[in-house]
């Protein structure tokens, strides 16, 4: 049996949001205090897929996302929390992955076509603008994954095609060049998608319908005056259907006390969307308010930050590299001693 090891990684295209609090984060905090280790991948190299033409932006979020990490309690005594592109080892793996896998099979997969589809302005209309290395993010998935045998991986339900994608790469592998690689399994949350501001499926970084944990509290009340409630309702007390309305729906995160009481009273309309809304902004900044404090700490000592993330960056290194001799002696391209 393959020893447990965990791996997740996040995008530094912008702060930790709630969809990934709720989604991910919470999750990473409970497994990280178990007795197996976890690496958490800050993913650079895969921002730069949809970001290429903004690498300030990526450069800029590797250490916020990790300082957001630091503060929603990611403790880098227990959580190895590493920079992708300091290990050129997943990027040898990506070029031998993409061996094991079609274009046309890239192309299927439901999260590279939701994400396609998402970003027209980039790829175009049709997704004819679509770039090598955007296809193939699934195939360095498989890379971040097996560089550090990861056999769990904890992901919002979004992950679930890569994380397939990866499983069938292994196999393939595992059959051309001998045993070598484990297949990973998901490891879901309760909350494996987080609505938008909007309503949206997802809420995304770059969807434009986040309540990031770093937001003030002038941006949380805008947000939230904002968001979608029930297009029915359109006098104080009507009666509402709670479940199309995103109010509710974050009470629901923040507010489980209480949130039996903010249903039944939407649904007999004796409850007004503006008072109900002024309630989720009561919550939502007590919520965030010790993640704030937290966050302002490490902003004050970016130095801890930086120690904290080439020392993560190490120790993955060391695995890694590991990982890619043997793999090279399976694939017979491993030459002088
Ligand atoms: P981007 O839009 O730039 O891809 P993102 O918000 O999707 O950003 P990622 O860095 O791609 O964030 O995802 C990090 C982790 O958070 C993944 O495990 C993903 O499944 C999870 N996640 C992201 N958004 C949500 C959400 N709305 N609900 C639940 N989990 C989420
Ligand atoms: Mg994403």
């Amino acid at each position: 049996m393959k020893q447990k090891t965990i791996l997740t990684g996040i995008r530094p295209t912008g702060n930790i949001h709630l969809g990934h609090y709720f989604g991910a984060v919470k999750k990473w905090k409970k497994l990280q205090n178990q007795d197996t280790p976890f690496y958490l991948e800050i993913a650079d190299v895969q921002a730069l897929t949809d970001n290429f033409h903004q690498p300030e932006k990526v450069r800029k979020n590797v250490r916020e996302l990790t300082i957001d990490a630091l503060a929603c309690g990611i403790d880098p005594k227990k959580t190895n929390i590493f920079i992708q592109s300091m290990i050129p080892e997943i990027a040898e793996l990506t070029v031998f992955y993409s061996n094991l896998v079609t274009i046309a099979r890239l192309y299927r997969n439901p999260t590279v076509k939701a994400e396609m589809k998402q970003k027209k302005e980039l790829f175009g209309e049709d997704g004819e603008g679509i770039t090598y290395g955007f296809l193939g993010y699934p195939v360095s998935q498989a890379a971040d994954i097996t560089a550090f045998h990861g056999t769990h991986v904890p992901c919002g339900d979004d992950q679930l095609p890569l994380l397939e994608q990866c499983r069938e790469i292994v196999r393939k592998f595992n059959n051309i060049y001998g045993d070598t690689l484990v297949e990973p399994e998901a490891i879901l949350s309760e909350n494996t998608r987080i609505k938008g501001l909007d309503g949206n499926e997802k809420m995304g970084k770059s969807l434009g319908n986040a309540i990031f944990l770093s937001d003030d509290e002038e941006t949380v009340t805008k947000k939230i005056m904002g968001a979608v409630t029930d297009p029915e309702k359109l006098k104080k007390d009507d009666p509402a259907n709670p479940d199309i309305c995103m109010v509710y729906y974050y009470h629901k995160l923040v507010n489980q006390d209480y949130v039996d009481t903010v249903c039944s009273e939407c649904k007999r309309g004796a409850r007004g969307c503006v008072a109900c809304k002024k309630e989720l902004i009561a919550s939502m900044l007590a919520f965030l308010k010790p993640i704030q404090e937290k966050r302002n700490y490490y902003l004050e000592h970016l130095e801890e930050v930086d120690e904290i993330l080439k020392e993560g960056t190490e120790n993955a290194r060391k695995l890694a590299k590991e990982t890619v001799q043997t793999i090279k002696e399976k694939m017979q391209i491993h030459y002088f001693e």
